[in-house]
């Protein structure tokens, strides 16, 4: 990336990451997702469960794979799994420790947006893992509510249809259609403006274009 660009991203993101301590959410900036990686890694430790939902940011940061091999219980649902074998596991991961989400868009006035299908993450990061881990790169940040509530659906939602095959209209529009298909994967909206009271949250802002 362009190093002018980079240095003016690095604002934007420490300049959040001030909105979101105001907030109550422990913020943290990073130059790059290696680092970003090593830190949640040490966050964590050893012999921890540890709720994960689909996050293409922590795939990039090969996140599942290293707290593995530091002997982390990692709890998310497997491709192949039916109804009632995914909902067994989004219970088991409601109740770990950690959970570990990417928000689809974040204000620079430090909310942070979460969309779901089923609601699974979007529960896990208001309520349940004690200490919640949220990801995000300089694309997810965005000026303000409006533009977070179009991001979630017309850049994330997009994405993740294309990468999960679903053959919804935004997918051959481009843009969201507001549908009502049986495969539509933006049913709740999970929006923190200050941090639950009872929740520990590690807001990681990584210098990079990471996920969707
Ligand atoms: S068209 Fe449906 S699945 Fe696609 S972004 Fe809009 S609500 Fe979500």
């Amino acid at each position: 990336m362009d190093k002018n660009l980079k240095k003016a991203n690095f604002m934007k993101l420490a300049n959040t990451a001030a909105a979101l301590k105001n907030n109550g959410f422990d913020t943290e900036v990073f130059e790059d997702a290696a680092k970003a990686g090593k830190a949640v890694l040490k966050l964590i430790g050893k012999r921890r469960s540890i709720g994960m939902g689909g996050s293409i940011t922590a795939e990039t940061l090969g996140l599942s794979a290293a707290l593995k091999k530091a002997g982390n219980e990692i709890i998310t649902h497997a491709p192949g799994m039916n109804g009632s074998e995914r909902i067994k596991i989004w219970l088991k991961a409601q109740a770990a420790e950690f959970y570990i989400a990417s928000p689809q868009a974040i204000t620079v006035r430090g909310d942070l947006l979460f969309i779901d299908g089923n609601g699974n993450r979007a529960a896990a990061v208001i309520y349940g893992p004690r200490k919640v881990i949220v990801l995000a790169g300089v694309n997810k940040i965005v000026r303000d509510m409006d533009e977070g509530l179009w991001r979630i659906r017309n850049v994330a939602a997009i994405a993740n249809n294309i990468r999960l095959k679903k053959n919804n209209p935004c997918v051959k529009a481009g843009k969201c259609e507001n549908c009502a298909s049986p495969e539509r994967i933006c049913n709740v909206v999970s929006i923190l403006l200050k941090k639950p009271r009872l929740t520990d949250y590690k807001v990681i802002l990584v210098n990079e274009e990471l996920g969707y």
